[in-house]
């Protein structure tokens, strides 16, 4: 950053013309017989005096104001340009960064990319860890992300917990791919803060300059498109700016806008889908999945707006009306039969969290044993230590807890041995494959294997025809649940109408 107007030739020649200011202000003065005085001296001794005294102290003055601003425009300088927290570049520097790379891609022809790493509910890490933790960890993910990048690379903190990355390679281009997803494998790994260990979801978009824009606002608008867009995906995920991304961000935006009016409205209903106990020969219980019906729009898939729900924190209120109807939905199954609700990481994280399912409990005044509460393995991860606490008070309220989507997410099991839980409940993606490949049948028998170990059961869920649901009882699933067995339907029809039993009978 350098100024023309702060450069030293400019300095002395202000300095200078100050001081001869001062030196023809004592002329003048002298001129007009200010200056003589009792003491006897000359008029002219008298004027230099005051003429030389002029310049001494103008020129000081021009000093100290130079000094002064240059502290100042110091100060100014590390205040706005480098990030206090990390020392990487603040959001301003890393625009002009961004600005300066994109006029050099384009007169070089040589891409430049430019990635947006976000830290997914950073926000609620924040909440839960406390903010000197968070900011330990937002400090080790900065020192992380130094160590595994190019020197050349310019890294900025763009957000809380957002990073921006420019990364110049003409040798990059083809292997975007792979730098990408090395990256995240590694900065997805936990991270040690004191004894506490702290694991976090990333989500990354990716823009190339110049193609995708030239200006830096643009620019940014654009990667978090894409970063929005693989955050939906799923986690730990990345895309790349697509120009279709910006009517997925409209949508994006009318369901955050569109989601309170529609929980106020009532928009929010329950259906249950049975799970089928195979030795028992029944159905054992129901899990509710949330509907969101729209009156102009119709229906609206949960994972269309759960993932916004989460960022927004309007999961909170949706999940606890959900909490709250199934578990008055669950007085009206028979009576053998327990509800299970899914529960979202960021609930799972929140620090009412055990008190939000005691009420409901209360409430409706459902038997604990009767609520089993499927959490998914990615919401255990990210504060293991706090997890096994929140699993032990569950189990001592009498609560059953599954592991969701069991096998999608980390590949360590040894984390379950500290955790108290009741069933895995293996992940639709390896019951779709079961048929095709054998190595799915002996992921499921693992799995199965490893639960009778551990001393809890094993569902298998998305089971759709009847040779899975064989193959799935060959390999000792004990309970299964897929549209096979009944499809997901609101309270009245999902068990009040014989649907389910009777399909779940013919399979028996
Ligand atoms: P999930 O917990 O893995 O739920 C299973 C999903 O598979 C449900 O999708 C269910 O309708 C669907 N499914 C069940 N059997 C079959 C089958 O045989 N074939 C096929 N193709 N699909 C089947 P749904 O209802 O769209 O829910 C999607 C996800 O949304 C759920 O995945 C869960 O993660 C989330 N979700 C649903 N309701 C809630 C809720 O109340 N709270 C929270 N936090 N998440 C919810
Ligand atoms: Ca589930
Ligand atoms: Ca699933």
């Amino acid at each position: 950053m350098t100024n023309p107007n702060r450069s030293t030739a400019f300095r002395l020649i202000t300095i200078v013309s100050s001081a001869l200011s001062s030196f023809v202000l004592g002329l003048w003065a002298l001129k007009f017989d200010f200056g003589v005085g009792p003491s006897g001296l000359s008029a002219d001794a008298i004027g230099s005096m005051i003429a030389g005294l002029c310049a001494l102290s103008a020129g000081g003055a021009a000093l100290s104001y130079f000094a002064g601003v240059d502290e100042s425009i110091d100060y100014v300088f590390n205040e706005t340009q480098i990030d206090k927290l990390t020392g990487l570049h603040a959001r301003v520097a890393m625009i002009g960064k961004i600005a300066e790379a994109s006029i050099a891609a384009s007169r070089k022809g040589e891409p430049v990319f430019l990635i947006d790493i976000d830290i997914d509910r950073f926000k609620q890490i924040n909440e839960a860890i406390g903010y000197g933790r968070a900011d330990e960890l937002v400090r080790a993910f900065a020192r992380r992300l130094k160590d595994n990048l190019p020197k050349r690379a310019e890294i900025g903190r763009i957000g809380a917990g957002q990073f921006c990355i420019l990364y110049p390679d003409r040798k990059a281009m083809p292997d975007m791919d792979m730098i990408v997803r090395d990256l995240i494998d590694i900065m997805m790994k936990p991270y040690q803060l004191g004894r506490h260990s702290q694991s976090v979801n990333i989500s990354v978009g990716v823009v190339a300059l110049p193609k995708d824009g030239s200006d830096p606002t643009t620019l940014l608008r654009r990667s978090n498109l894409a970063l929005q867009h693989a955050r939906l995906g799923g986690h730990g995920n990345w895309a790349v700016y697509q120009p279709e991304m910006g009517e997925v961000a409209d949508f994006r935006r009318w369901i955050e806008a569109e989601l309170l009016t529609a929980f106020e409205r009532g928009d929010f209903e329950l259906y249950y889908q049975p799970q089928f106990d195979l030795t028992a020969g029944r159905v054992v219980g129901y899990e509710a999945l949330l509907r969101w019906n729209h009156p102009e729009h119709g229906m609206i898939p949960p994972m269309d707006f759960i993932p916004i729900a989460e960022e927004t924190g309007m999961i909170e209120p949706i999940g606890r009306w959900v909490l709250r109807t199934a578990c008055h939905d669950a007085l009206r199954l028979p009576e053998d039969c327990f509800v299970a609700v899914n529960i979202s990481p960021v609930q799972f994280m929140n620090t009412e969290f055990i008190a939000v399912v005691r009420k409901a409990l209360g409430e409706s005044g459902l038997a604990p044993a009767r609520l089993e509460l499927e959490v998914t393995e990615t919401a255990m991860m990210q504060d293991r230590g706090r997890a096994a606490r929140i699993l032990e008070e569950l189990a001592a309220i009498g609560i059953s807890v599954a592991v969701d989507d069991f096998g999608t997410g980390y590949s360590n099991l040894s984390y379950l041995i500290d955790f108290s839980f009741h069933k895995l409940k293996i992940d639709k993606t390896f019951i779709d494959r079961l048929e095709a490949d054998a190595s799915s049948g002996a992921v499921v028998s693992t799995i199965v294997g490893l639960s009778r170990a551990l001393g809890v059961h094993t569902i298998a869920e998305g089971v759709e025809t009847e040779s899975q649901a064989t193959l799935l009882r060959a390999a000792g699933c004990d309970v299964v649940q897929g549209n096979f067995y009944g499809k997901p339907a609101p309270l009245a029809s999902a068990f009040e109408t014989p649907q389910a039993y009777a399909v779940a009978m013919t399979v028996h």
